[in-house]
């Protein structure tokens, strides 16, 4: 298998032989916040299997929706006007969860990507049914990741990703977020960094002609780009700037949703309502690739002329799945039972407590940042100048940690820890002696 692994498949933005190296972790096993590797070693899973095992690895409800779906209508479409009984109770449930950011309405995807790139697409449909086909620009915030289709690789903030594509769509412009450790204003404090970044963004759609631009669009908390939570102030006044001009604001919201910030989802953490919000990953639990585009109530207006939904030019033969709808039925059912935001809240303050804690006796660590169950540590080789890490020592970090009993993601300078949000407290202090480990290692 581990030749295999390293030689048969071609893994998306990684290879075997430089991510999670010695081991190469081929996992066979999930229970609870672990998994198990082909040579049967148990970890803590602090990655949350890529941020949506969020009910982690035991979620029998989610199980058993998935097997009953599959026993009794495993596939019909909601492409041709056609529907599944499924997915439209799924539709209504939504709504309910949604309601209190305003969001009403459900376009169904097939996951992350695919949900950020109906937002975008529906930005534009917007304006034109409004008679301002002129907006066709987007905003977006570097550090920023929203997908790896087009639209959404032209939006992202790292350049990482998008050079191999060049030329990606036009009229996407980036602006600096609230990236405090090595931001471009010499910023010393988030609110002093949220107003000038804000003050940039007013000077950018001076610049471009508000008339011209379609949406901004921007994750609650930045994830892949290392859990960068802005200020309070930062999406509040966001908000107010997009009314101003009249573009949407498009939340990226397929890791917050959910709970994973410690608020039932990442816009209402900061209480902000968004014209769409974009979601995935949790809301199947990881266990279906599904997703769902939430639509504000004053957007979906501009689309329901005479009681009638008008044609959305966009869509996919897995919108609707309704194993996908059911899997997500029983996640958001025992997502009401259990609140796993009133969870990763007071878990996520332990384990930023902790991280901080080493931080005081590592001096590779040269930041720590979080938002609920979204965590980091930032690696520097120099805590004065800030200079980049050295890559081999981060990867001798990820292996301690592994061998110790921790998966943690290395992503760039940073370890990012998304763990399930039911982890417990014993479970963060693993996660804390495994890193402990890491630090020690590198
Ligand atoms: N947006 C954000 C904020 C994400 O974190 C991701 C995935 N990590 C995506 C979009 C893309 O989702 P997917 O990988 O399911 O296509």
């Amino acid at each position: 298998l581990k030749e295999n692994n390293a030689r048969h498949l071609w893994h998306p933005m990684a290879h075997p032989a430089d991510s999670m190296a010695n081991p190469p972790a081929i996992i066979t096993q999930g229970d609870g916040v672990h998994v198990t590797d082909v040579d049967g070693h148990r970890v803590v899973d602090a990655v949350g299997g890529l941020w949506n095992v969020n009910l982690g690895y035991s979620c029998e409800p989610v199980k058993q929706a998935i097997a009953d779906q599959l026993e009794g209508l495993p596939y019909y479409s909601i492409f041709r006007g056609t529907s599944n009984d499924k997915v439209i109770e799924l539709s209504y449930v939504l709504q309910d969860f949604f309601a209190p950011d305003g969001l009403t309405r459900a376009f169904f995807t097939s996951g992350g990507s695919d949900s950020v790139e109906v937002a975008l697409k529906l930005a534009r449909q917007y304006h034109r049914a409004r008679g301002e086909a002129g907006r066709s620009k987007y905003i977006s915030l570097l550090k920023g990741y929203h997908g790896t289709h087009f639209g959404g690789a032209s939006v992202n903030g790292n350049e990482k990703f998008r050079h191999a594509y060049d030329p990606l769509l036009p009229g996407c412009v980036h602006v600096p977020g609230p990236y405090l450790y090595r931001n471009v204003f010499d910023a010393t404090t988030a609110e002093d960094l949220a107003g000038k970044c804000l003050n940039m963004l007013e000077k950018t759609i001076a610049f471009e002609g508000a008339h011209t631009i379609a949406a901004f669009i921007m994750e609650p908390v930045q994830g892949a780009g290392g859990v960068i939570p802005p200020h309070p102030s930062f999406m509040p006044a966001l908000r107010e700037i997009c009314d101003r001009h009249g573009i949407l604001l498009i939340a990226d919201e397929v890791i917050t949703a959910f709970g994973r910030t410690g608020t039932e989802t990442g816009s209402r953490h900061w209480g902000v309502q968004p014209d769409f919000a974009c979601t995935a990953k949790a809301i199947t639990n990881g266990y279906f690739p599904f997703g769902a585009v939430m639509i504000h109530a004053r957007v979906a207006e501009v689309f329901e002329t005479g009681g009638k939904i008008a044609s959305v030019d966009t869509g996919y033969t897995y919108s609707g799945h309704p194993v996908g709808a059911a899997a997500a039925l029983a996640c958001l059912a025992e997502t009401d039972r259990i609140k796993p935001w009133t969870n990763a809240g007071p878990r996520g303050a332990e384990l930023k407590a902790g991280l901080e804690d080493l931080a005081d006796r590592f001096d590779v660590i040269g930041d720590v940042r979080g938002e609920g169950l979204m965590c980091a540590i930032e690696f520097t080789s120099d805590r004065a100048t800030k200079a980049a890490p050295d890559m081999a020592a981060v990867a001798r970090f990820q292996k301690a940690a592994y061998e110790d009993g921790t998966m943690v993601r290395v992503s760039g300078p940073n370890a990012i820890f998304s763990p399930p949000l039911i982890v417990t407290s014993d479970d963060v202090q693993t996660i804390l002696r495994s890193t402990e480990a890491g630090l020690r290692a590198m």
